[in-house]
């Protein structure tokens, strides 16, 4: 009779992993969780998710473009860039009343953070006022506000947190080495320095990356290094997958194997713990499967709707069956705690928001509510 397969044995490593909040991880102890095997990482990565997290409770954010397209910067990834044409138009900064009116509709879908995004090097001192005004009537709808508005300085980012902001998101997008083949136009240290501002101003900091842009494995594994030195760590940290649109240089860049993804969730989860992993552009391309693997693997965030911009983001119904499959449900609101209510009340308010958003679409063809995938 054959021997039976030897169960992986849990290494020093892997339980080093367990609940640690660490910024000194070396390359190559990363690079080792990478490289454990599958089920290893996972079974991890799991334990490491409940040691922090209620399992099955997902934080659900929704998203609005508030300015898009005609973006100075060069990131070949984007659609929003000047420099590619993508039959994208520009368009002007959303009146404040159509972004409430936007927010409103996502918190009665159950969301509990609004975030918008605009496609600026960094904010204009007369558009900033207009955002300002924007946090404070978004914030006074009861939701957690998160923003995008490219770099910004001190005085801005203190301004932000003053109005409200809870987060700022700017992602690294990648390693600092293949950084360059993805940006020229401003330079890993600028972002650097953005983020500084952000959590100097006291404002919780989103930021992750975009994985399949033909990057090498030691890149996926920098990138995650970059982002455990930030001290405390991102509280939200967005793992994209590349979406390949037309128009930009990366649209023919080979696919991203997705067991490769979710590795790099579950690695994210490890050197993490108590951060939100976040499901992000690019999965209206992954099959449920994937999904139900990249949740197993950590990843507790994810946007909704059908508002990231000019990417697409799976439908609000399929999510809603998606979560029915796996029995997760929305992380709660400090306004609701009573589970059931919730999910009675999302069950309602996703069906009223599919119909609103098939409306908005129509409304918006050109992409008007779309959002900046780079900056998800
Ligand atoms: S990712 Fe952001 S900064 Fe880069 S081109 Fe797109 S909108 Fe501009």
């Amino acid at each position: 009779m054959p021997a039976a397969p030897q169960e992986s044995r849990p290494d020093s490593l892997t339980l080093a992993t367990r609940s640690e909040v660490r910024h000194d991880w070396s390359l190559e102890e990363i690079e080792a969780l990478f490289a454990l095997p599958f089920n290893d990482l996972l079974f991890r990565a799991q334990q490491v998710h409940r040691a922090h997290f209620e399992a099955n409770a997902v934080q659900v954010s929704t998203l609005l473009s508030i300015k898009t397209g005609a973006c100075p910067e060069d990131c070949k990834y984007c659609p929003q860039s000047g420099h590619y044409n993508t039959g994208l138009g520009k368009e002007k900064l959303l009146e404040i009343e159509k972004v409430v009116e936007q927010a409103r509709a996502a918190r009665e879908a159950g969301a509990s953070r609004f975030c918008m995004g605009a496609a600026w090097k960094s904010p204009r001192e007369r558009d900033l006022e207009v955002v300002l005004e924007m946090v404070r009537r978004v914030k006074e709808l009861g939701l957690e506000t998160c923003m995008t508005l490219g770099m910004v300085d001190t005085d801005q980012a203190g301004r932000l947190a003053e109005a409200g902001l809870d987060y700022y998101n700017h992602n690294l997008d990648t390693s600092p080495d293949y950084y360059g083949e993805i940006i020229t136009t401003r330079t890993y240290a600028d972002r650097l320095e953005t983020l500084g501002n952000v959590r100097e101003a006291g404002m919780k900091v989103c930021s992750g990356g975009i994985l399949g842009m033909g990057e090498a494995p030691r890149d996926r594994a920098a990138l995650l290094q970059q982002l455990v030195k930030l001290e405390p760590h991102p509280e939200s940290v967005p793992i994209n997958m590349l979406v390949k649109v037309p128009g930009t240089p990366l649209e023919n860049v080979e696919d991203l194997d997705p067991i490769e993804y979710i590795r790099a969730i579950a690695v994210a989860r490890l050197l993490m713990p108590k951060s939100h992993v976040r499901l992000s552009a690019g999965r209206e391309q992954m099959d449920d499967s994937t999904q139900a693997l990249a949740f197993l693997a950590g990843a507790n965030s994810i946007f909704y709707g059908d508002t990231l911009l000019t990417t697409g983001n799976p439908q609000v119904k399929k999510d809603r069956a998606l979560f029915d499959r796996l029995g997760l449900h929305p992380e709660r609101r400090e306004t609701c705690t009573d589970e059931a209510g919730q999910q009675a009340a999302l069950t309602a308010a996703l069906e009223a928001n599919a119909v609103r958003q098939a409306a908005a679409a129509q409304e918006s063809a050109a992409g008007r509510l779309a959002y900046d995938a780079a900056q998800a």
